[in-house]
């Protein structure tokens, strides 16, 4: 069986348990029960002036690590979120970048199912950020690709599954088609953009993507509204940097603006977003409120430094909304 502090061998198939209050079961049964099965990096973040041109060198102000990955800042995100138990698969190599990622996580609540991956190294993320806040990211994958469909958890007591796209497409689908017989809401965040098969589509409950994700995923550049409802998912959610989000469920439409804040680096938003918007969806919240709490986090995760650093617990965010709302 999982749990915290106690890394699994790739070979266990352990059952998912609450990563959050393994103390106290009966609590814990009744929490909705997350898993997060995605990438983890180390991300070396440069700040400069600006993001260079190809073939240009720019001067940076600063270096410094962080823990990253879409998938392990996605569960940072609903863990900060708090209301649900929230745990993760990831793979790591056998170098010295997997420590500072699985404190990141432990430290954060979440629980791990950990495959360690020899001659692999760890996921790394360069990462430029500019003066204005823009990023430009490459990720070698590394240990990463090694994720494949025998690594699932079975998924006893899971309620949702939270992908993305930095772990091998096939693995995805594989991981979608368990979510879907097991009954769990399947959440794919599809990032970084690639057209996805028809069969990974048809497994979905909800499909969050940024402007230019959606545009790759729907085959329609020019209109976000077409866009959404061209998607045959029952829900889709895009979200549209400092212009805020738009969903469409069902037939409905509903939109947020972005929270106003000074944005010093945006680099997790699209990720925090992602993490507290699940987290929401299993405390029941409904789209609406949903959407007004991930974009809160997000601006919030936009005034601070890095990836996992900069998402907000889910005090600092109703702590935000409150004062939006005066
Ligand atoms: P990604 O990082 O995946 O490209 P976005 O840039 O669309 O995603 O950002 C995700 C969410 O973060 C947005 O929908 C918005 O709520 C929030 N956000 C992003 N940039 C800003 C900003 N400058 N100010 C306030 N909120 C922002």
């Amino acid at each position: 069986m999982h749990s915290r502090g106690k890394p699994l061998s790739s070979h266990s198939s352990p059952a998912l348990s609450c990563a959050l209050l393994d103390a106290d079961s009966a609590m814990c049964e009744s929490l909705p029960m997350i898993l997060v099965a995605g990438s983890a990096n180390l991300d070396f973040v440069i700040r400069a002036p600006r993001i260079p041109a190809p073939g240009e060198t720019v001067l940076g102000h600063s270096f410094n690590t962080y823990p990253g990955g879409k998938g392990a800042n996605q569960a940072v995100a609903c863990a900060r979120a708090g209301g649900a138990a929230t745990s993760m698969l990831l793979a790591l190599g056998e170098d010295s970048f997997a420590a500072p990622i699985e404190d990141s996580l432990r430290g954060a609540g979440v629980g791990l199912h950990l495959v360690r991956v020899a001659g692999q190294p760890t996921g790394a993320a360069f990462i430029c950020v500019s003066d204005r806040a823009e990023n430009a990211i490459t990720v070698a994958s590394g240990a990463n690709h090694a994720l494949g469909p025998k690594h699932l958890p079975a998924l006893d007591g899971c309620t949702h599954l939270l992908l993305q796209l930095e772990i091998p497409l096939d693995t995805v689908t594989a991981y979608a088609a368990a979510a879907r017989a097991a009954g769990v809401k399947l959440v794919l965040n599809a990032a970084p953009a690639q057209v996805l098969p028809r069969e990974l589509l048809s497994l979905l409950d909800i499909l969050i993507v940024n402007e230019g994700e959606l545009a790759t995923v729907s085959g329609v550049p020019d209109s976000i509204e077409g866009a959404l409802r061209s998607v045959d998912v029952p829900c889709v959610v895009a979200t549209l940097g400092e212009r805020g989000c738009c969903a469409r469920q069902g037939a409905r439409l509903v939109t947020q603006p972005a929270f106003a804040v000074a944005a010093v680096d945006t680099t997790a938003a699209g990720d925090t977003f992602c993490g507290v918007f699940v987290a929401a969806l299993s405390r029941s919240a409904d789209i609406t409120a949903a959407l007004r709490t991930a974009s809160a986090a997000a601006a919030l995760a936009c005034t601070r430094a890095g990836a996992q650093s900069s998402i907000p617990t889910a005090a600092e965010v109703q702590a935000f909304m409150l004062q939006a709302a005066q």
